[in-house]
């Protein structure tokens, strides 16, 4: 096993814990290798050029970076491409994972000059350990404290030139002084339907799967606005052809398939129909906070709020009060219930 294999093997599992085996063996197969290969995300990748190409013409590391929005849009993909695009090498873990000071110190100290760090999860590093990055990330230095008691000591360690490139889902989550010590920090917004085609149809190609057009934008447009649903559901469709033995998938078989598997036509998904649901059933007409929410479908509560609540605001199927969520007609409408009179958002 390669020093980076090795690097990548357990920290990778601990980024995404909530991936299936499946997910991650193929997110590593298909995850785009340059800014070129990049799809949507214009004016960031943009940007992202000129901080990067800037840094090349200075023969200097590019500064931290932070990317900010719901799983599966493309952060961990970007670490990946600002490395390559400086020719540098890449160091993955997460928040969770440093959880005392000597992990973090473990990490930086083994870093070679130009290396890219990749913390996903940024937001949940523990408090201690946010203290000493600060340093890290400003002056490149590190501050150890060496024994116990009286004869305990601090030294200082100077770290070679490196780029921090963290991810957070929850943009919020991350103090103040530790994002203004990001010198970019790139907001991902969830992809339009033309973007997720284009998508699906790159990685058909790459896995071997034939498939028309309008069965790639079937496959889109029920993707929730994101990449890896759109791969996701891309395989899931791959099997059901592969079982009656089809050669090119076709929109009718992709929306069968899809339905097979539980996405309706709207791209929902179970838990989706359940969450509306109880909106629009148990609750209906009044707000409802989001701990009552989760507990009343056994989810985790930042699973609704990262994964599924983008998708369902911005298609307009549910509305965030001060009091809580509320179901909104469009909602009633998909789940066929009548709303009770007056409680319509
Ligand atoms: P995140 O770190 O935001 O959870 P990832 O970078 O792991 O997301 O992306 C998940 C998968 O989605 C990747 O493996 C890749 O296949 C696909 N993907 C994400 N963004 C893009 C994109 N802009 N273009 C092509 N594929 C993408």
């Amino acid at each position: 096993m390669t020093r980076r294999e090795a690097e990548l093997d357990p920290v990778v599992r601990e980024v995404a814990p909530s991936r299936s085996g499946d997910d991650l063996a193929h997110d590593a197969s298909l995850r785009p290798t340059s800014l070129d290969d990049f799809v949507g995300q214009r004016e960031l990748v943009e940007h992202l050029r000129i901080v990067l190409g800037s840094a090349r013409s200075r023969n200097q590391v590019a500064d931290h970076l932070l990317f900010a929005g719901p799983p599966g849009l493309g952060k961990t993909s970007l670490a990946g491409i600002v490395a390559g695009e400086m020719g540098a090498g890449l160091r993955i873990t997460s928040g969770p994972v440093l959880s005392r000071p000597g992990d973090l110190a473990a990490l930086v100290t083994d870093l070679r000059e130009g290396d890219v760090l990749f913390i996903d999860e940024i937001h949940r590093l523990n408090r201690v350990v946010e203290e000493v990055l600060y340093p890290v990330m400003e002056d490149r230095r590190l501050d150890v404290m060496i024994g116990r008691g009286p004869s305990a000591r601090s030294i200082r360690l100077e770290l070679p030139p490196f780029t921090l490139v963290a991810a957070t889902t929850r943009v919020g989550l991350v103090a103040g002084p530790l994002r203004d010590r990001f010198g970019f920090v790139g907001q991902l917004d969830l992809y339009e339907v033309e973007e997720l085609t284009a998508i699906v149809a790159r990685s058909a190609e790459k896995l071997g799967i034939s498939l028309t057009g309008s069965a790639a934008s079937v496959i889109a447009s029920r993707s929730r606005g994101t990449p890896r649903i759109a791969n996701r559901l891309l395989r899931r469709v791959r099997d059901v052809a592969a079982m009656d033995s089809v050669a090119v998938i076709t929109e009718g078989l992709a929306a069968a398939a899809l339905m097979k598997f539980g996405v309706d036509e709207a791209g929902l998904d179970k838990l989706d129909r359940r969450l509306l649901g109880l909106l629009c059933g148990q609750f209906a007409g009044s707000p409802v906070g989001l701990l009552t929410l989760a507990h009343a479908c056994g989810e985790e509560p930042s699973t609704i709020e990262e994964a599924y609540e983008p998708h369902l605001l911005r298609e307009g199927y549910l509305v965030r009060s001060p009091r809580g969520r509320l179901a909104t007609e469009k909602a009633y409408r998909h789940v066929g219930v009548t709303p009770p009179g007056g409680g319509l958002v």
